[in-house]
Order: C-alpha cells, then sequence, then structure tokens
C-alpha cells in the first residue's frame, strides 16, 4: 500500500465537489486528468494513470473513471400540466427527459409530490468504449422511447427504401 500522504482526500470530498481540480485517484493515489467530455455531453474525469488504447481497445494503466453528474438544465418550456418550468435532465445510460420543475420526492412517504408530468425523449444514443464483437467498430447503447435499452454496433443503419438493415447486425439487448 502507498503512502498517499498530504494529497490523500476523503471519498466525501470527492462526492461533494467532483469538479475540483486536484482530486486524487481512489485506485491508486494519483492525481485525476482534466474533466473530459464524451460526443454525446457526458463528463468524466479519468485517472491520469490511465489511457484508453484504440489500438488494442483497452484501458492501459488504472482504469479509475469519475463519472460527473449532470446538473438538470432548465429548458425554455411550460409544463403542459401546470404552467411550471420544465427541466432537461440526462439518466446515468443517457435517457433524456423532460419533467417539471414543479415535481419532487416526499422521503417520508415515499411518493412523489407536486406535478407529475414527465416527457422521454425519443431515442438516445450513446458511444460506448467497446468494440463490437463482430466487426470491431465502436458500440453504442441505443435507448427507446419506452426506455427498452440495446448495445448495437455503430456502423449498423437502416435502409428506408429497400426496407432492410444495413452495415453490421450486432445487437444486444440489455
Ligand atoms: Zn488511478
Ligand atoms: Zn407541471
Ligand atoms: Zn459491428
Amino acid at each position: 500500500m502507498a503512502n498517499l500522504g498530504a494529497s490523500q482526500r476523503t471519498l466525501k470530498d470527492d462526492i461533494l465537489c467532483p469538479m475540483e481540480e486536484n482530486l486524487t485517484c481512489p485506485k491508486c493515489g494519483s492525481p485525476l486528468s482534466e474533466v473530459t467530455e464524451t460526443p454525446t455531453g457526458k463528463k468524466l474525469r479519468r485517472c491520469s494513470q490511465g489511457s484508453w488504447n484504440t489500438e488494442t481497445k483497452q484501458i492501459e494503466g488504472c482504469d479509475y473513471v469519475l463519472w460527473l453528474k449532470d446538473e438538470p438544465k432548465e429548458l425554455d418550456e411550460k409544463c403542459p400540466k401546470c404552467g411550471a418550468q420544465l427541466i432537461l435532465q440526462t439518466t446515468r445510460f443517457g435517457k433524456k427527459m423532460k419533467k417539471c420543475s414543479n415535481s419532487g420526492w416526499d422521503k417520508e412517504t415515499k411518493t412523489a409530490t407536486g406535478c407529475d408530468f414527465v416527457e422521454w425523449i425519443n431515442g438516445t444514443t450513446e458511444e460506448l468504449d467497446e468494440p463490437c464483437p463482430k466487426c470491431g467498430n465502436k458500440l453504442v447503447i441505443y435507448t427507446s422511447a419506452s426506455g427498452k435499452r440495446m448495445e448495437k454496433c455503430s456502423t449498423s443503419g437502416w435502409d428506408r427504401e429497400k426496407k432492410e438493415a444495413t452495415g453490421c447486425t450486432y445487437i444486444k439487448w440489455l
């Protein structure tokens, strides 16, 4: 066990201030690298001792990743039920939904309070750091409007004229 010395921080600090500059990796004690953003707008910080090798498609070194929580975004739209402002939220899996800013959660009675308006935003895809087992291209996670999730190959598509699937056919329902 390495001596982490003065740079060691408590886990609580990490959770409270994930954007803070000098966080250290809970796995190896090295500093975390800068905040980076995925193409789908998710923010993360990797351990500075870890890097993604695009040739071997594996993480080299330390594989710790700190995902940063998405702050709900206020939308320029009004709730059709009560007229309050809507907010846009993204779940951990890249699913997006609009919900009413008037809604809440009563921890004691375990019931939703306020306005219950929620609108899921259709079909989101999220890029994965994993290769397709069939062709080696990148995988994506597709989330349908009804919340079903599947892993599929980024080269797959749909030919509207011929009405047939194109590209790689790899699909795995989650
Ligand atoms: Zn590390
Ligand atoms: Zn509402
Ligand atoms: Zn594929």
